[in-house]
């Protein structure tokens, strides 16, 4: 078998699709160097080899070690230099390199190959000893901290130590002489802490270096990566070992990082950061400050590559326009200069923010780099909950604490917390928090998730922060060099203001500013390349979307977002107003029917006037109307007042109260006396509700001429003589309201499918109803007889046993719930085929079940407003 891909120097084994095999920067190196970019050579091993070393006890496959070899020398004749010699040694970068980039595992060995004899041939080679002894101090302490897992800061002890000792405060007034002191130190401290060492034959030094990006793949860091994004253990990690080109030999190399575009806006301009006599973490890590790519960005003070370097910066132009041509998407690229000479590291898609990836995808199909349904795709459309999220409010008072880079935009308040750990468990407790670090690191993952937001006093645009925050779509402030954090003291302070762990701050992601305390927020811009992209998404979509609504604020959201009506307004959510609870009490503790109709009727003229307001804002689209579901002991008075008052109002007293409320309690509720029960055995509810339904709807009918058509939908059916008998009261209540007010409308009566003898029995049910709406939340829960109350508890242990692959009540479980969906539709389709089908538990706003019900062939989602453009682009692309 083929274990080692060469590339590079006019051999490329390897191509962008083979990122399985090759791991995404492995395939992006070969396919660069095979449309003619600037390439160092190099070779990839396969992700296969991390499964073989796993499957076969940390081993690897015997032909390994002789295509290793094969590959080593072809980049050896490819450069001219051989790996281990004194003279000209071949020095190698290695980098382990994942199907997706995948922070957590070994990230980078470079200057592999140096040694204490071929440190001397780099010397006369470069003709410059102090690069030769940095590049040496360099490679030890790399590879000292990710291959050996010594501490990062016993090297920097040492530096600091020499650094003392010569009154030096810049590394670049260290000498040769100096670095090699520093070396002398780093290989007594390895020895000391691993007991052997530090190796010096080239070949040690490989293979150790390929073990740890292989090893690496299982550290419990990467671990967690995976499980938070769903990638399995399976695929594997490649092993990229390249030859090394150097960006701090001199000030006509360089290194940099950049994106095609501004991964932060979208906009199209070039955009990154690079620093002169510099190797690739220098500008990462924060210690310079560097510099902009264009003149255009650059501020006073700054030098821009463009001006700098203006050979090599051309180039590096023509390269982007080549790569995104080629690639068709913004890239992220690393790269550096050598003695004026170009080279191309890594490019990959560049991670974006949502704002990003929308006036990207935008963008590019305007400028014919993509079609429209590609742009369509291109947006993932959870991400676009980002957008829809509020601002800070321009005139909002606010006290500015700092400054720093706008690293992720959208703004977030939260109380301030030191530590990942310390986010979660505040998170945990549903408080809002903001992560506040000097720098984040891989090991911080988790507590940036839990956080609405982070902020770090060190780092640029592409540190660690930044880049994570962007890719989570949660706003950051990085690099805010005016503030100190005091881990010790648990508090931040800045321009002699002190916050402390626990204290409200708010962030500005998108300017970069620190406020003391909450700032209020507005709600989103959605013109411009967000309704560009929603109206090629309702070009080609087949379902409809609608919103579960039933207050005027969240009807009015939805339609802004774009709603087609309303697919569920559940009713009893209309009943906790203060002004009726205690109407509906008086209703549910009478024990007689005519003390529960004038409780009723007390309740009439809020029901009615609620849907009037629903038809006004929904002008004549449809709004599904659920009549009363619950069990009735959820309105049941609780304290001592409570009762006492429902006593008074029903002439009762309050021990004949209290015996009440027991008998309404029930063992299980959700199973109980709840839905078309309730119905059936208080006829008077629901014709108080199909009452209010019917005169709103004349009233709207009469005021704008133009009638809604109410649905009327009744919940927990599970035999057609429920629907039966229920669509009875509310044809009876037509009839009624239609004769006193001279006034007929046209209005459905139809049924959630939430049980499973619903969709076993639907072709009888769909005789007697006019749709069917899947109360997928119930479905779910007595499909799975998993108590969506309860399963919170246990339900993430089963994902991350993989017992499910996800959480049913978030995504569609297609194979059981789903199967019920099918079933349902084919019986009630072959009563009545155009039956009307929609969905409406929560599972209509998630693009997973979205794309179920394209598949599925219901004819609407409804999901919560805020979700509804989510599951406009989400029905979008399962159409596509
Ligand atoms: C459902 O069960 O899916 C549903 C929409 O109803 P509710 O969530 O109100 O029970
Ligand atoms: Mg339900």
């Amino acid at each position: 078998s083929k274990w080692v891909y060469s590339f590079g120097a006019g051999h490329n084994d390897g191509k962008a699709e083979m990122r399985n095999l090759l791991g995404g920067k492995g395939a992006n190196l070969a396919e660069m160097a095979s449309i003619g970019l600037p390439v160092p050579p190099g070779f990839t091993i396969t992700t296969e080899v991390c499964t073989y070393y796993y499957d076969h006890g940390k081993s690897y496959p015997p032909e390994l070690k002789d295509q290793v070899g094969t590959a080593l020398r072809r980049i050896e004749e490819a450069v001219g230099t051989r790996f281990g010699d004194t003279h000209k040694p071949l020095l190698v970068s290695v980098r382990s390199g994942a199907r997706v980039s995948m922070p957590g595992m070994m990230d980078t060995v470079l200057n592999l190959g140096l040694n204490d004899q071929t440190v001397d041939g780099l010397a006369t080679a470069s003709g410059d000893p102090r690069f030769a002894w940095d590049s040496y101090r360099r490679f030890i302490q790399m590879f000292g901290s990710v291959v050996l897992g010594i501490d990062h800061h016993r090297f920097e002890e040492i530096i600091e130590h020499v650094k003392l000792e010569r009154g030096a405060v810049e590394d670049t007034q260290l000498t040769a002489q100096d670095w090699q002191r520093v070396v002398d130190g780093y290989k007594e401290m390895v020895a000391e802490v691993t007991g052997k060492p530090f190796p010096q034959d080239p070949q040690d030094q490989l293979w150790a270096a390929i073990g740890a990006v292989f090893g690496s793949w299982m550290n419990p860091r990467a671990n967690t990566y995976r499980r938070l994004h769903d990638i399995p253990a399976d695929w594997g990690t490649a092993v990229n070992v390249q030859a090394m080109v150097f960006g701090n030999m001199g000030e006509d190399c360089a290194t940099g990082v950049c994106f095609t575009r501004d991964p932060s806006t979208g906009e199209n301009i070039f955009y990154g950061e690079y620093l002169i006599n510099a190797q690739g973490e220098d500008v990462v890590a924060g210690i310079r400050t560097p510099q902009p790519m264009s003149e255009a960005r650059a501020k006073p003070g700054e030098r821009s590559m463009e001006a700098a370097m203006p050979g090599a910066y051309k180039e590096l132009v023509e390269v982007r326009a080549t790569l995104e041509k080629h690639y068709t998407d913004m890239q992220d690229i690393e790269f550096t200069v050598q003695q004026n000479k170009l080279y191309m590291l890594q490019t990959r898609n560049g991670k974006r923010t949502a704002a990003a990836s929308l006036k990207i995808a935008v963008d590019m199909a305007r400028e014919g780099l993509i079609d429209e349904s590609e742009a369509i795709k291109r947006v993932n459309p959870a991400a676009l909950d980002q957008l829809l999220h509020p601002t800070l409010d321009p005139k909002a008072p606010r006290k500015l604490l700092s400054k720093g880079l706008p690293a992720s935009p959208g703004a977030a308040s939260g109380i301030v917390v030191f530590s990942a750990d310390e986010a979660e468990a505040r998170a945990a407790k549903g408080e809002s928090v903001i992560l506040v670090r000097i720098e984040t690191s891989p090991e911080d993952i988790h507590g940036m998730h839990a956080a609405k937001g982070i902020l770090t006093t060190r780092g640029g645009m592409t540190s660690h922060a930044a880049v994570v925050a962007r890719g989570m779509g949660r706003p950051c402030v990085a690099g805010a060099g005016g503030v100190t954090v005091d881990y010790g003291a648990q508090a931040l302070s800045a321009g002699g203001q002190i916050v402390r762990a626990g204290e409200t701050i708010t962030l500005d992601g998108a300017t970069g500013e620190i406020f003391i305390g909450s700032v209020a927020m507005v709600e989103p811009q959605l013109s411009g390349d967000f309704a560009t992209l929603m109206e090629w998404a309702d070009k080609v979509r087949r379902l409809k979307v609608r919103t579960n609504a039933e207050t005027p604020l969240d009807a009015d959201t939805a339609r802004k977002f774009g709603a087609e009506g309303i697919g569920l307004c559940r009713t009893e959510h209309m009943f906790f107003d203060p002004e009726r609870i205690g109407a509906v009490r008086q209703m549910i503790m009478s024990e007689t029917e005519g003390g529960r109709r004038e409780a009723l009727s007390r309740l009439l003229p809020f029901q009615r006037q609620d849907f009037v307001e629903l038809f006004r804002i929904m002008a004549g689209l449809p709004v599904t109307i659920r009549l009363l579901d619950p069990p009735l002991h959820e309105f049941l008075p609780h304290s001592d007042a409570e009762i006492a008052e429902v006593a008074e109002s029903l002439g009762a007293d309050v021990v004949a109260m209290q015996r009440r409320a027991q008998e309404l309690s029930e063992a299980n509720p959700m199973l109980g006396h709840r839905g078309c029960r309730l119905g059936i055995s208080f006829p008077e509810i629901y014709e108080m509700q199909a009452r209010a339904i019917f005169e709103a709807a004349v009233a709207i009918a009469k005021e704008t001429g133009k009638a809604p058509v109410p649905e009327i939908m009744i919940p927990l059916v599970a035999t057609r003589r429920e629907l039966e008998i229920t669509k009875a009261q509310v044809d009876k209540v037509a009839q009624e309201v239609f004769g006193e007010t001279g006034h007929r409308v046209e209005y459905l009566v139809g049924t959630m499918i939430e049980l499973p003898r619903a969709a076993l029995v639907a072709d009888r049910i769909a005789e007697v109803g006019d749709f069917f709406s899947f109360g997928t939340n119930d479905l779910t829960q007595t499909t799975f007889g998993l108590s969506r109350d309860d399963a919170g508890k246990f339900l993430p242990l089963y994902v991350e046993k993989g017992i499910l692959p996800k959480d049913p009540f978030v995504s569609i479980d297609p194979d059981g719930v789903g199967a019920l969906v099918k079933i349902a539709k084919e019986k009630g389709r072959s009563v009545k085929p155009d039956l009307k089908l929609g969905i409406c538990g929560e599972h209509g706003g998630d693009p997973f079940s979205i794309a179920f019900c394209e598949e599925a062939g219901l004819d609407y989602v409804s999901c919560s407003p805020y979700r509804v453009p989510v599951a406009r682009l989400a029905a979008a692309q399962a159409a596509l």
